[in-house]
């Protein structure tokens, strides 16, 4: 038995483990892994892979000597990356949804969500109660006593479970008790999270977030819906 990369004889042992490359070689594949793997980071730092840096990490993948089956472990990365680039290039997915959508309006994100909201909520602080000094039978008089106050305390509270969609007109939560429902050009600005989105709109003083599995492609779909719409 030979290494099916340089045609080494294979030791005893690596026979004996089944190996079908040598140890050499499986450590020149896995040095040169991690610098295609770092390659490719590079160019995702723009979370967009464009057919010029696909060409290029080809040919790096040929000046590095591995084979397709050698990138197998960052293939879902590579996958991931050729998925959100194709969307940022203008090609949205199309989903089928049970919705009753407007005339020429298409689905192109649709997941489970929870919807957040900020909320002020006052905190009552509890003033102190003084000391009582018994002054004469029955009556007291009490030194240093402070009235309670309460203080604004700002926090995102969840407030219903349901579906997010992202159309090529609106974006979209049916829970169950809220639907919400608006459309992209009372979008001012949004936030996109790991985990959610936070959308702030015309005329609203506060955010709406909501809470994806999938921030990420929410806020790349997001992006290029409003690419087109402007
Ligand atoms: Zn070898």
């Amino acid at each position: 038995m030979r290494c099916q990369r340089c045609s080494r004889m294979l030791s005893f042992w690596e026979r004996l483990l089944g190996r079908k490359i040598c140890g050499e070689c499986q450590r020149r594949v896995k040095d040169a892994l991690a610098k295609y793997e770092r390659y490719l980071e590079q160019m995702l730092e723009d979370h967009c892979l464009i057919p010029e840096e696909e060409h290029r990490l080809t040919q790096f993948q040929r000046q590095l000597g591995l084979t397709d089956e050698d990138l197998a472990p960052i293939k879902p990365k590579l996958e991931r990356a050729r998925m959100l680039s194709a969307i940022i290039m203008g090609n949205l997915p199309v989903v089928e949804v049970p919705l009753i959508l407007k005339q020429g309006e298409v689905c192109h994100f649709a997941a489970p969500a929870t919807l957040l909201e900020e909320r002020t909520r006052r905190e009552y602080v509890s003033g102190s109660r003084g000391v009582s000094i018994r002054i004469a039978k029955g009556v007291y008089y009490r030194i240093g006593a402070t009235k309670g106050y309460s203080v604004p305390v700002r926090e995102i509270v969840p407030v219903d479970n349901g579906t997010f969609y992202i159309t090529n007109q609106r974006c979209l939560f049916v829970g169950n008790s809220k639907t919400l429902s608006v459309p992209h050009r009372k979008l001012v600005s949004y936030e996109a999270y790991q985990d959610g989105l936070q959308l702030h709109y015309e005329g609203r003083r506060r955010s709406q977030y909501f809470k994806l599995d999938d921030g990420e492609l929410a806020a790349v779909i997001l992006w290029s819906v409003m690419q087109r719409e402007i």
